[in-house]
């Protein structure tokens, strides 16, 4: 997509998703349906997940390759380097482009339950810096597809959990761009001013590539603590309590949350939206609809 790579103002905004494996065949077959949905909406790219909350990598890439396989959207491969070596890294790289999967988020990854950032096997392992570069280099070892596929990396708009300021999570940002990342992803956050004005200071610290803001419309209450806490803010006190109001579910309070949200961004200058979808289709389909970023059917 090249306003992705240029940054220069699209026609109409674009927007992307993400979801991750299913944990069981009763899940994957809702998720079969759901990514149907997702992909017919045209997206720039569907990312999937890896290793997130414990869950099994090698569904990762059979989640993949059945995006591949069974839709036109194009696969995006979230990769983290947590607990692994850099061979192994390596073989993984090849194993995902092996599959036909060019595109990656490089990750370092969360550390896995039971251990922190202080555990050697976690602060020893490669960052996403280094990731960027592994790719960058299997790239070049396929010289007929060295064009093909963009590394995407993640962005903090609140401050990464170990920063100690922004300069820091500026500088970290534009070293992962001088190591070839094309696009960054931003963590979760709740109100379009943390994101813009993000935005604007890596501009001022000499960043050019797109940042594209990463949104999720919670269905309950449990989802807006996760997100709350990815975030690194506390939830909005309104939505926190309408949602209680509501039982605790109330799908429409957060697609509600997210078109305000979006409508801002993209009235700032974001090139785009990242919707995590929660595997769930509805959802975000209804905030892109209300924005009136889906082509007309027909
Ligand atoms: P890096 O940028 O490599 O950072 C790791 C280490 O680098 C830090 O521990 C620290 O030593 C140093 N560092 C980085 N930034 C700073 C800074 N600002 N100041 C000081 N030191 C710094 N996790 C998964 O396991 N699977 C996924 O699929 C996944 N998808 C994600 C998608 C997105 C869009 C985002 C935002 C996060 C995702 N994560 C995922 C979580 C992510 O792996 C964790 O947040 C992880 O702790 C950091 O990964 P990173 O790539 O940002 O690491």
């Amino acid at each position: 997509n090249a306003t992705l790579l240029t940054g220069s103002a699209p026609t109409r905004a674009r927007f992307s998703f993400e979801v991750f494996p299913a944990r069981s065949g009763a899940a994957a077959l809702a998720l079969g349906h759901a990514v149907q949905h997702l992909s017919a909406a045209g997206p720039d790219f569907i990312s999937v997940t890896y290793g997130a909350n414990g869950s099994n990598r090698d569904a990762s890439l059979d989640l993949l390759r059945y995006l591949r396989d069974h839709t036109d959207a194009l696969p995006l491969a979230h990769l983290t380097t947590v607990g692994e070596t850099r061979e192994a890294v390596r073989a993984t790289i090849h194993g995902i482009m092996d599959a036909g999967v060019h595109d990656f988020l490089a990750l370092r990854g969360d550390p896995p339950r039971g251990s922190t950032e202080a555990d050697p096997l976690v602060s020893g392992s490669l960052s996403a810096l280094e990731l960027t570069e592994l790719i960058a280099e299997a790239r070049a070892e396929r010289p007929a597809l060295t064009s093909v596929g963009r590394t995407a990396v993640a962005a903090y708009p609140n401050g990464h959990p170990m920063s100690r300021s922004r300069s820091e999570d500026l500088d970290w940002l534009v070293a992962k761009q001088e190591a070839g990342a094309q696009f960054a992803i931003t963590q979760l956050f709740f109100e379009a001013e943390e994101y813009l004005s993000f935005v604007s200071d890596a501009r001022d610290a000499g960043l050019r590539i797109p940042v594209l803001p990463g949104l999720m419309p919670v269905s309950t209450s449990a989802q807006l603590r996760k997100v709350a806490s990815l975030a690194g803010r506390p939830a909005p006190v309104l939505l926190e309590r309408a949602l209680e109001e509501a039982g605790g579910y109330a799908p429409e309070l957060g697609v509600e949350h997210t078109i305000r949200l979006a409508g801002e961004l993209l009235a700032g200058g974001a090139p785009s939206v990242h919707l995590y979808t929660f595997n769930r289709h509805e959802q975000v389909l209804a905030v892109l609809r209300e924005l009136n970023l889906l082509a007309p059917v027909g």
